[in-house]
């Protein structure tokens, strides 16, 4: 799965969910998170403030960013799954802004189409 911010593979560090369907849309690696957003996702610093909802602001969250944290689970009927994160009430929350500002890279690491360049 790749960082839904640098493209890269994003290493197991977190799943980007989507907060109503819980479809998977992406990772998150850890540079990611620790430049963009610090130890802000950490529940315990952020649990003071907002226990739902995004975890930088008091909006309503859009995605959730579970941690992966595979663990082998037995169902009922004996079958053993993997179960590789789990939501909880714990899990951060994005609002749909700090979403799309994690998604949307500030520094373009190609030229854009129809930048001229000099071929040498
Ligand atoms: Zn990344
Ligand atoms: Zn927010």
């Amino acid at each position: 799965m790749d960082c839904i911010s640098c493209g890269l593979p994003s290493g197991y560090n977190r799943v980007v969910i989507d907060g109503e369907t819980e479809a998977e849309i992406g990772g998150l690696c850890i540079e990611c998170e620790e430049h963009q957003m610090g130890e802000r996702l950490r529940w315990d610093i952020r649990a003071k403030t907002e226990p739902e909802g995004c975890a930088l602001c008091a909006r309503d969250a859009h995605v959730r960013a579970p941690e992966w944290d595979p663990e082998m689970e037995t169902s009922a009927d004996g079958t053993a799954v993997w179960v590789e994160y789990q939501v909880t009430e714990t899990t951060p929350g994005l609002c749909e802004e700090h979403f799309e500002g994690l998604v949307a890279p500030d520094t373009v690491a190609e030229p854009t189409p129809g930048t001229p360049r000099r071929s040498e």
